[in-house]
C-alpha cells in the first residue's frame, strides 16, 4: 500500500510549458502541486522554440484544432495580464497578427488552399486575408520584392517564451507550488488510488499525477498504463544581433523579439534525438529571411541552436487520464506556447476534477489505436 503524503495533490512530472501552465492553472486554483523537473540534461522544446501564438494553418484536416487554437489566441491577453501582476514580468506579448509570407504564386495558392479548407470546416469565426504585394507591404513596409504576397490572421502573435517559463515558475511559485529541478523521474508506481515516483532514488506520494514531460513521456506514459507515441522533429534557429525595430507583425519564420534581435527559423527535420545544427539548413533559412527581409542582408547573426519538437504522429495533442490508474493524465502537444492559456484553464479545471473539456474529447490517446 502506497502511503499518501498530505501536503501534495498533484505532482506534475515536467517543468517544461506544458507542465508549468498545468501547475499554475492548478496552483491558482488552490490545489497543492509539486513540479519534479529533470533540468538541462533534458530535452526541453520549452527553451528553444520560436514564440508564436499561432493560428493560422493549424488544424486541417481536424477543425476542433483550429477551434482550439483559436480559444488559446483569445486566452492569451488575460493570461499574459494574469501572470504579469502576480510575477512582475513582462511577457512582451503582442498580437498585432501574423504573417506568412509568400516567395511565389504557387506558395500563395498553396496558403489559399489551405486557409479556404479549414475556413470551410471551422466557420465565419476563422478570420484570414490573403494579400497581394502592395497590401503586405502596407502591413509590413520591410518586405522585399521577392514577396508576392502573404497570408494573414488578425489573432496571431508572439511572445518571449522565455520570459514566459521565468513567469510561469515564478507564479507557480508565488503560489506556494513546490518546485524541484534536477530530478529525473526513474519509475512510476499505482496502487489504492496512489502514486509513488521515484525520481534520483527519493520517492514522492500523490493522488494524481500529470505526464508533462514532453519527449520523456514517451518512457514514462507506459508505468500508468497510457501510451505516448511521441517523436522529435528538430527546429533549427538563428538570433540576430539587436537592430532597431522593423518588423512589427511577426511572421511564420521571422520575428523581431521585444529585446531587438531578429529570430529566424522554420526548418521540420526527423533526425531523431539530434538537435545539433547544420549549415546546409541554416544557410537554407538565412537565404530565405534575407529574400523576405533584404535588409537583414546587412544584419550579424550571433546565435544558433537546434531544438526538438514533441510530435504525436497527427500533429495533435494528447490529453488523456489512464482508465487502469485513474489520477494519472498525459498531457502533450507540439505548440505549447500557443496553447498555454488552454493548459492553465480547461485542461487544469479537468485535472482538478472537473469535466473534460468538450473540445478536448478528440485529444485522446486512444485515437491511435486504430
Ligand atoms: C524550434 C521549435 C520552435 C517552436 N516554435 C513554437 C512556436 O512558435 N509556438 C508554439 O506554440 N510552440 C512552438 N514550439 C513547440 C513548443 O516549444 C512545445 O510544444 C513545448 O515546448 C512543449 O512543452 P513541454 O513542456 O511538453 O516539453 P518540453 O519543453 O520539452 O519540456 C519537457 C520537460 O520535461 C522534463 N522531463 C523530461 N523527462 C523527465 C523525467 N523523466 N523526469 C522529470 N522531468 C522530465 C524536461 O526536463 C523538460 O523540462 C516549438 C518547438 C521547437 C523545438
Amino acid at each position: 500500500m502506497i502511503m499518501l503524503d498530505e501536503s501534495v495533490d498533484t505532482i506534475v512530472i515536467g517543468g517544461g510549458v506544458v507542465g508549468l501552465s498545468i501547475a499554475y492553472g492548478l496552483a491558482r486554483e488552490g490545489e497543492r502541486v509539486r513540479v519534479l523537473d529533470e533540468g538541462d540534461s533534458a530535452f526541453r522544446a520549452a527553451r528553444g522554440n520560436f514564440g508564436l501564438v499561432w493560428v493560422q494553418g493549424k488544424g486541417a484536416g481536424m477543425p476542433t484544432y483550429a477551434r482550439w487554437s483559436m480559444a488559446a489566441a483569445y486566452g492569451w491577453p488575460a493570461m499574459a495580464e494574469d501572470l504579469s501582476a502576480l510575477t512582475g514580468i513582462d511577457l512582451q506579448l503582442s498580437q498585432t497578427g501574423g504573417l506568412h509570407i509568400c516567395l511565389s504564386d504557387d506558395e500563395v495558392n498553396a496558403r489559399i488552399d489551405i486557409l479556404s479548407r479549414i475556413a470551410g470546416s471551422v466557420g465565419n469565426d476563422y478570420r484570414f486575408e490573403i494579400l497581394d504585394h502592395r497590401a503586405t507591404k502596407t502591413l509590413c513596409p520591410a518586405i522585399g520584392r521577392e514577396v508576392v504576397g502573404a497570408s494573414y490572421m488578425p489573432t496571431d502573435g508572439h511572445v518571449n517564451p522565455l520570459r514566459l517559463l521565468r513567469s510561469l515558475a515564478a507564479a507557480v511559485t508565488a503560489l506556494k507550488a513546490d518546485i524541484r529541478p534536477d530530478q529525473h523521474v526513474d519509475s512510476i508506481q499505482y496502487s489504492d488510488s496512489a502514486f509513488e515516483i521515484t525520481a534520483n532514488g527519493r520517492k514522492h506520494f500523490a493522488p494524481k499525477v500529470v505526464l508533462a514531460a514532453g519527449l520523456g513521456n514517451k518512457r514514462l506514459a507506459p508505468f500508468v498504463q497510457l501510451e505516448a507515441p511521441v517523436e522529435p522533429v528538430r527546429g533549427q534557429v538563428l538570433i540576430s544581433e539587436r537592430v532597431a525595430p522593423f518588423l512589427e507583425i511577426p511572421t511564420a519564420s521571422v520575428r523581431q523579439t521585444g529585446d531587438g534581435g531578429v529570430q529566424i527559423g522554420d526548418s521540420k527535420e526527423e533526425v531523431g534525438l539530434d538537435d545539433g545544427t547544420t549549415v546546409e539548413e541554416l544557410s537554407r533559412m538565412a537565404d530565405r529571411a534575407v529574400r523576405s527581409f533584404p535588409a537583414l542582408a546587412d544584419v550579424n547573426l550571433v546565435r544558433t541552436w537546434g531544438a526538438l519538437r514533441v510530435m504525436t504522429k497527427d500533429g495533435y495533442p494528447i490529453y488523456e487520464e489512464s482508465r487502469d490508474c485513474p489520477g494519472a493524465f498525459l498531457v502533450t502537444c507540439h505548440s505549447g506556447i500557443t496553447l498555454a492559456p488552454l493548459h492553465a484553464g480547461p485542461i487544469a479545471q479537468w485535472i482538478r476534477g472537473g469535466q473534460r473539456p468538450a473540445d478536448a474529447h478528440v485529444f485522446r490517446g486512444t485515437r491511435f489505436h486504430v
